[in-house]
């Protein structure tokens, strides 16, 4: 696979590309956890049926682990093909690895408290649609989210926290604010709405969204029930 120079810098930072190159060097015995250099999806619709099925086992307490073998690790020494990548809330309660059942190389995951974005998630982001060619992008924000809760929250009172955590929350306020206050459920219908308002930013991103138009990428908004354990798609 060529590699120009500012791609192999790249790849030197995060990983890179090169799987295929990892995959002449083992012996075939070690392939036998059907761990495999292609990526486990080459499309947004397969990406997808593989997050689905994988929650599926999640929720019903079935849970595979896969992909976490000496082979695989062996195997990704070299490089990586996430078949999806999750931007999702920092949140203890919600590893996507765990989530969608998925394992070593399979997910790109970045995270931030209320999937906020800033500049180095959507440099982080682009990477892995621009040089991984990662074709499903999911921003996945969850029940009773505390910095969800804390712009409801500055909403109601009109006072931000102080710092760090003031312009994180500012970030999702914006979205609080234009929601309808309905009662109680007013808290999930901003966890819903902040999560559609992030996806659709990234769809309209000047650079994310040339790969919208052209197909190659498909962003999709989610919402993760801690009660039932289960992925809703929105
Ligand atoms: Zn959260």
């Amino acid at each position: 696979m060529a590699i120009t120079r500012r791609g192999a810098f790249k790849a030197s930072l995060l990983g890179g590309v090169g799987a295929a190159a990892a995959a002449t060097t083992l012996p075939s015995s070690a392939w036998a956890d059907t761990a495999s250099a292609a990526p486990a999806a080459r499309d947004a619709k397969e990406a997808l049926r593989l997050l689905k099925a994988g929650n599926k086992r999640w929720y019903r307490h079935a849970s595979r682990h896969p992909h976490e073998s000496r082979a695989r690790r062996a195997q990704l020494v070299e490089g990586q093909n996430p078949f999806a990548v999750i931007l999702g809330c920092a949140d203890s309660r919600v590893p996507p690895e765990l989530v969608f059942d998925q394992g070593l190389g399979d997910l790109f995951t970045i995270r931030s408290a209320g999937q906020v974005l800033d500049g180095s998630v959507l440099g982080s982001l682009t990477y892995a649609v621009e040089h991984l060619h990662t074709p499903l992008l999911v921003v996945m924000g969850h029940q009773s989210c505390g910095a969800v809760d804390a712009a409801v929250e500055a909403h109601r009172t009109g006072e931000l926290p102080h710092g760090h955590v003031g312009g994180l929350v500012g970030e999702i306020l914006e979205v609080v604010e234009s929601t309808p206050d309905d009662g109680e459920d007013f808290l999930d219908d901003c966890v819903r709405a902040n999560a559609r308002h992030i996806a659709e930013r990234l769809r309209e991103d000047d650079e994310l969204g040339g790969f919208v138009s052209d197909g190659s990428l498909e962003v999709v908004a989610a919402r993760y029930d801690l009660e039932s354990s289960r992925v809703s798609w929105l």
